[in-house]
């Protein structure tokens, strides 16, 4: 049995406002079985309370450290491998609170600003990636939250903060660190955080090219659920998930072997 849980959320316990089926008894049986959880979003738009009281209106109960999103994650590297930086961030809520929370400088002039911090911007404009791609010519380290291109919505697929991210490198030259899945800075922090082996661990997502990625990358077990952005016939031709579930109820059928 596996020790530890690295789960999605977006397509994966929920799709937009819906729980999805059997994601609630899927998280009980887990922790009734002694499972360690981590809920693990690449989205940096909101903050980590807007995800726990998400979950606990849907009736899943989650405490503060046992969700990870990239925006909390890309903070907390920016604290822990730079001495003083001083932030220019693109980005919100989500972002903003976090670099607070560790007591990082933001700044809003590229002049002064030593680390360009990038997540999915709603409000963004030309006078914001101007300023970006200033700081990046003058030598601003170049961070991303995460690189997902697009994102769904009820309207179709719409920019992400990779379309974001493309704009920068296309003005400068430049290439992002980027911590999100399926980069290996958050994945180190997730199994640090919860303390379990690679090998013990099971990553469980919707999105072949973040979450199994991210999986294989770090030496995780793998399951893809088919209830999210990845169809069965999009990955006929690459590596296999050790596990392809309808649903999370298929799944803990089988991990409960
Ligand atoms: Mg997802």
């Amino acid at each position: 049995m596996v020790k530890g849980a690295i789960i999605d959320l977006d397509g994966t316990i929920y799709r937009g406002d819906i729980l999805l089926p059997f994601a609630s008894e899927f998280v009980h049986n887990l922790r009734k079985n002694g499972i360690k959880i981590l809920f693990l979003t690449n989205n940096s738009q909101r903050t980590v309370s807007f995800y726990k009281r998400k979950l606990n209106k849907m009736g899943i109960e989650v405490k503060d450290s046992e969700i990870l999103t990239s925006a909390r994650s890309t903070a907390r590297y920016i604290k822990t491998h730079y001495s003083d930086p001083v932030v220019y961030p693109l980005g919100e809520d989500g972002l903003i609170s976090e670099l607070l929370k560790n007591n990082i400088e933001i700044t809003y002039d590229h002049r002064i600003a030593t680390v360009l911090a990038v997540g999915y911007d709603t409000h963004l404009t030309y006078e914001k990636l101007k300023k970006a791609s200033l700081l990046l010519q003058n030598g601003g380290i170049f961070i991303a939250c995460n690189p997902d291109k697009s994102l769904p919505s009820e309207e179709g697929n719409i920019p992400g903060n990779g379309a974001q991210l493309a704009f920068l490198k296309e003005a400068t030259g430049r290439e992002p660190y980027i911590i999100g899945k399926p980069h290996m800075p958050i994945m180190a922090e997730a199994l640090n955080i919860l303390n379990t082996s690679a090998s013990k661990t099971i990553i469980i997502g919707d999105r072949y090219e973040t979450d199994v990625l991210a999986g294989f990358r770090a030496g995780l077990m793998t399951a893809l659920v088919l209830t999210g952005a990845t169809q069965k016939s999009d990955i006929q031709n690459r590596k296999k998930p050790d596990f392809v579930v309808e649903n999370l109820k298929e799944l803990w059928n089988l991990l409960s072997k």
